[in-house]
């Protein structure tokens, strides 16, 4: 039985429900990194690192969450909090309490955040962070790197560098206002001298699609000494990077202050939320402000659920612990065992063009370049576009469900987030589904000589 036979033969409860989804979401999902063929996993409930399919199956998670979950699911500290506001309420129409504590907690942990706003999601951050940067500096361009993912709104669509074509739905004059260039430091710095024009520079800091092509924190700090020396702002999307790098995301561990940061995911604890915040004379633009400050200057910001209170209730939760540090140090200390662990099974294999990496409690993989670097080669040795590109497609795809078949869940197939829930064993039972994930990929003819 071939690698998706057995996938189908293990799922006909998920297979019934994509029937029915088709006939009402585009392409039967939700979320585009959800889609996959023949169709995705539908999941019944989770706890700590594992969860379990409609079918019965239990896998060990790597997508908690997208990324939000370093706690792991159910946290019993989140799920106290959670629901101990439920019942006293959802939604205030009001201030509350709880956002002035969860605030708090934000600027505690990001010292260069002197004054914040709540959002409802993490495009909605960088949404109000590049609206913020724009009006503070009277100057309408962005520059932003190549393959860097920052929400899907249109202000930052645009994503490959040269790539002239709007994406569908964005008007082309948008494209004028965003800068596309390459991780390379001598082309920001000579991009910031010739063009006059520029608001801020936004960057994912520790490199394009939450480190799948690392930068060294060597580069964060030279953009910020270049953005400086050019009085141009800089505006870190922490969304990922915040509080899981570090309880102060790469900016604590660089040691370097963004002017205005975008935060999200761990943020709110797996519930929904998103944060802007930075330097106090930039987001006094939200100020309504008194008779000395024009208010035709104030950036209008609503939104139903900002700071929502069980947001908020589960981001308090969740910072407090994270604050300590250790649930970042235990999450980073097993993705070292993991990549180290998957890179054995690499090199056992002989699998040239393909390598495990990471950064923290994050791990990529590539699979099959064409590229064919040695077996388990380090990420810097790779081009950058291979890494994004992750390889082969078609064995990627082929990984994400032999692995699914294994009772590992990664994220597209190729990366993973490691939480405080997630354990020797987990990573021990993941390294041998990978090996033997591999090994059904080779039966079925997948790894041609070209990879081995
Ligand atoms: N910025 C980065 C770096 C992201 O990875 C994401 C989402 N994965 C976003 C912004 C958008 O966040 P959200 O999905 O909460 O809108």
């Amino acid at each position: 039985m071939t690698i998706e036979e057995t996938y189908r033969r293990l799922h006909p409860r998920s297979t019934a429900l994509y029937e029915r989804a088709v006939g009402m979401f585009p392409s039967g999902v939700t979320h585009d990194a959800r889609f996959m063929a023949p169709f995705p996993l539908y999941i019944e409930r989770s706890a700590g690192a594992h969860k379990w399919d409609v079918d019965g199956h239990e896998l060990i998670d790597y997508w908690m969450g997208h990324g939000a979950l370093l706690l792991g699911h159910g946290h019993p500290a989140v799920v106290a909090a959670v629901q101990e506001q439920m019942v006293r309420g959802v939604h205030f129409g009001a201030e509350h309490e709880l956002e002035v504590c969860w605030a708090a907690l934000v600027q505690q942990l990001f010292p260069s955040i002197e004054r914040l706003r709540f959002t409802a999601s993490g495009t909605e951050a960088t949404m109000l962070a590049v609206r913020l940067a724009r009006a503070y500096t009277g100057r309408p361009a962005i520059v932003r790197f190549a393959g860097h993912f920052h929400g899907w709104h249109d202000m930052l669509a645009r994503g490959a560098e040269g790539e002239d074509v709007p994406p569908p739905g964005v008007p082309a004059a948008l494209l004028e206002t965003t800068i596309v260039l390459p991780a390379d430091l001598a082309q920001v710095e000579a991009t910031l001298h010739e063009r006059q024009d520029i608001a801020a520079v936004i960057l994912e800091p520790t490199g394009a699609s939450y480190g799948m092509v690392p930068l060294p924190d060597e580069f964060v700090r030279q953009v910020r000494r270049l953005t400086m020396a050019r009085d141009v702002l800089l505006i870190c999307d922490e969304v990922v990077t915040g509080f899981r790098v570090a309880p102060g995301g790469v900016q604590a561990r660089a040691g370097v202050a963004a002017d205005l940061t975008a935060l999200a995911k761990i943020l709110a604890g797996g519930l929904p939320g998103g944060a802007v915040g930075g330097r106090a004379d930039i987001v006094r633009l939200l100020e309504f402000g008194d008779a000395t400050w024009n208010r035709e200057r104030k950036i209008r910001h609503n939104g139903t659920f900002n700071a929502n209170a069980l947001s908020a209730a589960a981001g308090i939760a969740t910072l407090e612990l994270v604050a300590t540090g250790e649930p970042g140090q235990h999450a980073a200390h097993l993705c070292g065992r993991l990549i180290d662990g998957l890179n054995a099974v690499i090199r056992e294999r002989g699998l040239r063009g393909w390598a495990a990496y990471g950064d923290a409690s994050i791990f990529h993989i590539v699979a099959g370049s064409r590229v064919g670097f040695a077996p388990g080669a380090l990420a810097a040795d790779v081009p950058a576009l291979e890494l994004k590109r992750g390889g082969d497609p078609r064995l990627i795809a082929a990984l994400r469900l032999a692995l699914i078949n294994q009772g590992v869940d990664l994220m597209r197939g190729r990366s993973g987030f490691l939480s405080v829930a997630h354990s020797a064993a987990d990573i021990a039972q993941t390294i041998a589904a990978f090996a033997a994930a591999i090994d059904a990929m080779a039966a079925e003819g997948l790894l041609g000589a070209a990879h081995r």
